[in-house]
């Protein structure tokens, strides 16, 4: 097994963050000697310390905010600390918007001095950790800085993180395994602007990139009560395309 992404949250937004129908951890990404933690949200420590794999944060060599929101990085000072074993030994580094570190900043000062460094996100760059290649493809379209991730490892793994739907998005996304934020079923309306994908927006972007699995996260309250995994199997069988609705503790080797 030379990859995997272990999906320690797959809930998304803040009712769902609120009220914890789904954890709202983030994802593990490991790759060869490689270890990643993405978007660490409420819970992620103590969910990744409940996971089956145990998984031990003192191994991890980065960390990965695509943006500032708190269902995106409210656990991210405690993760950071975890990664350096309790702040005893400098290691790890943070990848982040630049909103994440100024401003009204969600990374603590003092925590920041645990770090081997920090990667400021700019679409366009491309970033090397150990066994991985990680790009930026654009930036999206979301009311703070926010990014979706393409890693280079064996294959291709693509994570579209929130964002409004834009026509080029898929073109920027052209991978073998496509995980996408779909927070909403229905596409935001100008009475209800949110900046979030749907699951509309999802097939659209799927029969575009024709990905080998495409997988929903990131799950708004309104689409887990919908029943995720039907809705997934609806999809796969419309487009003859592997389609996976994450569940908490999932893990998908590549
Ligand atoms: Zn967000």
């Amino acid at each position: 097994m030379e990859g995997f992404i272990k999906f320690i949250g797959t809930g998304g937004a803040r009712i769902v963050a609120s009220k914890q129908v789904r954890s709202t951890g983030g994802l593990w990404f490991h790759y060869r000697n490689t270890d990643l933690y993405i978007d660490p949200g409420p819970g992620a420590l103590v969910r990744l310390h409940a996971s089956r794999d145990h998984l031990d944060p003192s191994r991890l060599n980065g960390i990965i905010l695509t943006h500032k929101h708190l269902d995106h990085a409210n656990d991210v000072n405690v993760m950071i600390e975890a990664m350096a074993e309790g702040g005893f030994r400098k290691r790890g580094m943070l990848f982040c918007p630049e909103d994440a570190l100024s401003g009204d900043p969600v990374v603590l000062n003092y925590v920041r001095a645990y770090l081997d460094g920090i990667h400021v996100l700019k679409a366009g760059h491309t970033y090397d950790v150990k066994d991985i290649s990680l790009a930026v493809p654009v930036r999206h379209i979301h009311p703070v800085e926010a990014y979706g991730l393409v890693f280079h490892a064996n294959k291709k793994v693509g994570l579209i993180s929130d964002t409004r739907y834009f026509e080029e998005l898929s073109d920027y996304y052209r991978v073998d395994v496509l995980i996408v934020n779909v927070l909403r079923i229905k596409p935001i309306t100008e009475n209800d602007p949110i900046d979030h994908l749907s699951v509309e927006d999802f097939k659209k972007i799927v029969a575009r990139v024709q990905p080998e699995v495409a997988i929903m996260t990131h799950l708004g309250m309104n689409l887990i009560k919908e029943k995720p995994y039907e809705i997934a199997r609806d999809l796969e069988q419309e487009l003859g395309i592997k389609i996976v609705a994450a569940y908490d503790d999932m893990k998908w080797v590549f």
